[in-house]
């Protein structure tokens, strides 16, 4: 301490400031393993994204999963697409601190316009997604579907960060889609007997959010749940997979075969437990990130603590307007994770509202969804037909364009969606 207080002020503020700035990123190591069955899951793994073209301080990563079914067309245009469509949505110009901020509202934006683009492409197929965007130690991740993603920090607490969309966990979603126009239901075979999971009819789908599905109810929307945390200091793991690995194992199983191993193997451990426990019946895929304090490239070894029930965090649940736009502050205890934002509304004008953190975000005169440029007076507000009209006029912003107002309307249940017209009657080749 003596020797400390006799250093020149100067010097211990540089020597403070450069530690802080070695905390400010984060090591990250990934691996991943996959075993196919139809060769309708697909990955993606991007570790130099620049917020800032051309500026190494602004390098943010992409861990994503595409668990697709009734082929493969879905998975893959939203693997070559969506992180196009969400970094579009958001202004350029921004500090990290509002790029973070503006995150959640632009992934909602990327995720209703890839599944509108690939409508109109007239494709059959849909996709899971899980979107994983690490900037720093903030971890954003966007969900539809039933591809998970656990966090496990370095003293062992546990975190699902995505949602599971399944029509089987998720009541409150069975009531949506029946309020829309959906008929949900097991498969019958003509006795009493019913098989099978909950699944929505016309199409046969047991999920309630995808990418794609033209040939489904468009209640079957793309609108992501999103929950963004930042993380302790220590840092930990994400494990990102598909229901091949899910159905096979239960997360404390997952993160005990992973323990000790590196972020490669352990993504190989568990896709091999998997098909070993349940064979190859379905497409099992496996992403790991190590999320790691710089300077101690190995990967974490958890304390064996902390088993139990009720360890794990479900995080899917309704949260009331106010609570959702942005929690800020809240702090839990100093080893776990920091709740910056979580939303799983799936009604879009909730999700873009101005009351989120950046008020003006969007540009006057741009579809808030497609980011299609229009003339003053041709877009729609998407305050019309909400239930907030009280507080806010048909002329505020942001605005939607013709199409995308036809989107949000089909996937509210308020117009017939095209995929209905397309497909009368009962089929199941949507079925996963
Ligand atoms: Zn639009």
């Amino acid at each position: 301490m003596a020797a400390k207080s006799r250093m020149p002020l100067a010097l211990l503020l540089k020597q403070e400031l450069s530690s802080e700035r070695r905390m400010e990123k984060p090591d990250i190591l990934h691996g991943q393993a996959s075993q196919s069955k139809k060769g309708e899951d697909f990955t993606l793994s991007m570790t130099e994204c620049q917020r800032v073209p051309g500026d190494d301080a602004s390098t943010f990563s992409v861990f994503a999963l595409f668990d697709g079914h009734n082929g493969s067309a879905a998975a893959i245009y939203t693997k070559d697409n969506l992180l196009e469509n969400v970094l579009s949505a958001i202004p350029s110009n921004l500090s990290r601190d509002e790029w973070i901020a503006a995150l959640p509202r632009a992934l909602v934006a990327g995720f209703v316009k890839t599944d509108k683009d690939f409508q109109d492409k007239a494709h059959t197929s849909g996709t899971t997604v899980t979107f994983v965007i690490i900037d720093g130690w903030v971890v954003t991740v966007a969900s539809v579907g039933d591809s998970l993603c656990l966090f496990e920090s370095a003293e062992g607490s546990s975190y699902f960060l995505s949602a599971d969309h399944r029509l089987e966990a998720n009541e409150e979603e069975v009531k949506r889609i029946t309020a829309s126009g959906g008929e949900v239901g097991r498969i019958n075979t003509g006795g009493v007997t019913e098989l099978g999971p909950l699944r929505c009819w016309p199409g046969g789908l047991c999920l309630s959010r995808s990418i794609g599905d033209m040939d489904v109810g468009e209640y079957i929307v793309p609108i992501p749940h999103v929950k963004q945390v930042k993380l302790p200091k220590a840092g930990g793991r994400l494990i990102i997979s598909s229901d091949g690995v899910w159905d096979a194992l239960t997360s404390e199983k997952a993160l005990r075969f992973s323990h000790g191993l590196s972020a490669e193997a352990a993504a190989a451990r568990i896709v091999k437990e998997a098909v070993q426990i349940r064979g190859l019946r379905d497409d099992t895929t496996c992403i790991v990130v190590d999320i790691l304090s710089p300077g101690k490239l190995a990967s974490p070894v958890p304390p064996p603590k902390k088993t139990g029930k009720g360890m794990f965090k479900s995080i899917f649940r309704k949260r009331s307007f106010e609570s959702s736009s942005n929690s800020g502050t809240r702090h839990f205890e100093p080893d776990v994770l920091e709740e910056m934002f979580e939303d799983g509304s799936a009604v879009l004008a909730q999700r873009l509202n101005m009351e989120y953190p950046i008020c003006n975000m969007f540009k006057l005169f741009m579809c808030a969804v497609c980011q299609l440029e229009m003339k003053p007076g041709e877009g729609i507000s998407l305050h019309v037909g909400s239930s907030q009209t009280g507080r806010v006029h048909p002329w505020d912003g942001p605005f939607l364009c013709r199409t995308c107002q036809a989107k949000r309307e089909a996937m509210e249940g308020k117009r017939p969606s095209r995929g209905i017209w397309h497909s009368q009657g009962y089929h199941q080749t949507s079925m996963i």
